[in-house]
């Protein structure tokens, strides 16, 4: 007779829980995915023999590092470096590295996890991972970063390869940071192995579109929501959270596509600008100063700037959190339903709690989870790997053209699967189940590895 899948789901995430101990963001990650795959589970029993699932749960090797490097003044810090190798069934391990005070083994893996299944969205070749280190750039001189990327690249350099795991960028990893990784596993290993990482520069192996290309991806992405409704971006209010590469051009794109930003944040607040934000300014402050978001408030007019609080406070018709994870909880999800909310759309990884969702599905508001909507940056990297294999170099409107197409596509199987499995504009579901079906197969394919 018929497994009761819901037990097995309940002992896989139980495993999870004793063997990732106080991983809270691992845990949270893990249970949304388990929480769609009954259905699966019903339908697959070849995943039940093989303990697929469990496999899948279970990082294929992880690498924690020391990183000694020397500040400015000659003091000596140690930071630890991390990368997981979650999942090469699809191809070789692809995901970013993140640099900040808050990333732990936890936090890595969380973000790995999703990365499996994200990557599986994108259609293209390439398997799951992620990296970083607890090192804050906040403050450090070019001279401190480079001393550091060096240190860290010392050591991760053995771990990587072209067919083995790419990294590229993520919080507080961006065009410099790259740079310098990419220099170091040059000099360490004399291979000019452009494949090795993404997110280059333009003069050097990078790809047109890869630096706008995840809130580019979120801004298509909500499009194709909106056209799934009998709706467009023409007239709507936007609110992005963060400052950062993918709120800033995810704010570029709502743009060119007819919503209007009106607020977005950084961690000590948020802008309100009624006119629209002026990305001009907005690029100035953030990209070129470095300089906090109240800087924007000063420069701009119309704009107002409000210290702390939550910038869910402002109402819209679509919410891009696009800064960190379980940036949006239950009582901002309710203020935004509160005050007419119709489309959310997760620039970040994990940006809401899984309260934050309940209230959105209670209250029927359109959510677009980020491992569907910001799958735009790492499908624009295997764009960028595909153009390193073949020596070639594509223009940005054909390469923009490639993302919008991805991004629809993702929209579309995340869609269909929703209403395969039962549950019509879940693109949780649609999206989870999808993504878990491409690794599964896969890994079921290769055989007890
Ligand atoms: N860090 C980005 C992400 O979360 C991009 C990863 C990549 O390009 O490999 O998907």
């Amino acid at each position: 007779m018929g497994t009761d899948v819901t037990a097995v789901v309940e002992r896989i995430y139980g495993d999870v829980l004793r063997r990732n101990r106080g991983e809270t963001e691992f845990h949270q990650a893990v249970r949304e995915v388990l929480d769609s795959l009954a259905v699966v589970l019903a339908r697959h029993a070849e995943f039940l023999e093989m303990k697929t699932i469990e496999r899948i749960c279970e990082p294929e090797r992880q690498v924690i590092f020391r990183v000694p490097w020397q500040d400015d003044r000659g003091e000596v810090h140690i930071n630890r470096g991390f990368r997981v190798e979650f999942n090469s069934a699809l191809g070789p391990y692809k995901g970013g590295l993140r640099f900040h005070p808050s990333v732990d083994v936890g936090i890595v893996k969380f973000l790995g996890f999703e990365q499996v299944f994200k990557n599986a969205l994108t259609g293209m070749p390439i398997g799951g991972g992620k990296g970083g280190s607890d090192f804050d750039p906040k403050g450090r001189s070019d001279a401190e970063v480079m001393r550091f990327c060096q240190s860290f690249m010392t050591e991760l350099y053995r771990h990587l390869g072209e067919y083995t795991d790419v990294p590229a960028g993520d919080i507080g990893v961006g065009a410099r940071e790259i740079g310098y990784l990419f220099g170091q596993y040059k000099r360490i290993t004399n291979r000019y192995e452009s494949g090795v990482i993404t997110g280059k520069g333009l003069g050097w192996g990078g790809a047109l579109v890869r630096t706008e290309a995840t809130g580019y991806g979120a801004a298509f992405f909500a499009a194709a929501m909106m056209e799934a409704a009998g709706e467009s971006f023409d007239g709507k209010r936007v609110t992005v959270s963060g400052s950062g590469n993918v709120a800033v051009y995810g704010i570029e794109k709502v743009h060119q596509l007819g919503g209007t930003v009106v607020a977005c944040s950084d961690s000590s607040g948020s802008v309100v600008d009624e006119k629209g934000i002026d990305l001009d300014v907005l690029k100035q402050v953030k990209e070129v100063e470095r300089a906090r978001i109240a800087e924007y408030a000063e420069r701009v007019p119309s704009a107002s700037f409000v210290e702390g609080g939550s910038i869910w406070d402002v109402p819209c018709d679509v919410a891009v959190p696009s800064a960190t994870q379980n940036e949006l909880d239950g009582d901002a999800a309710a203020v935004l339903a509160r005050n007419g909310c119709r489309y959310v759309v997760e620039g970040a990884n994990m940006p809401s709690t899984p309260d934050a969702v309940r209230v959105f599905r209670e209250a029927g508001i359109a959510f677009a989870p980020g491992k569907a909507a910001n799958a735009g940056g790492v499908a624009t990297s295997a764009l960028e790997m595909q153009q390193n294999a073949s020596r070639d170099r594509w223009t940005f409107e054909h390469t923009e053209a490639r993302l919008e197409e991805i991004m629809r596509g993702i929209h579309a199987r995340c869609s269909e699967t929703a209403e395969e499995y039962g549950s019509p504009g879940d693109l949780v579901l649609g999206a989870n189940v999808a993504g878990f079906l491409q690794v599964a197969e896969a890994v079921h394919a290769h055989g007890l590895v």
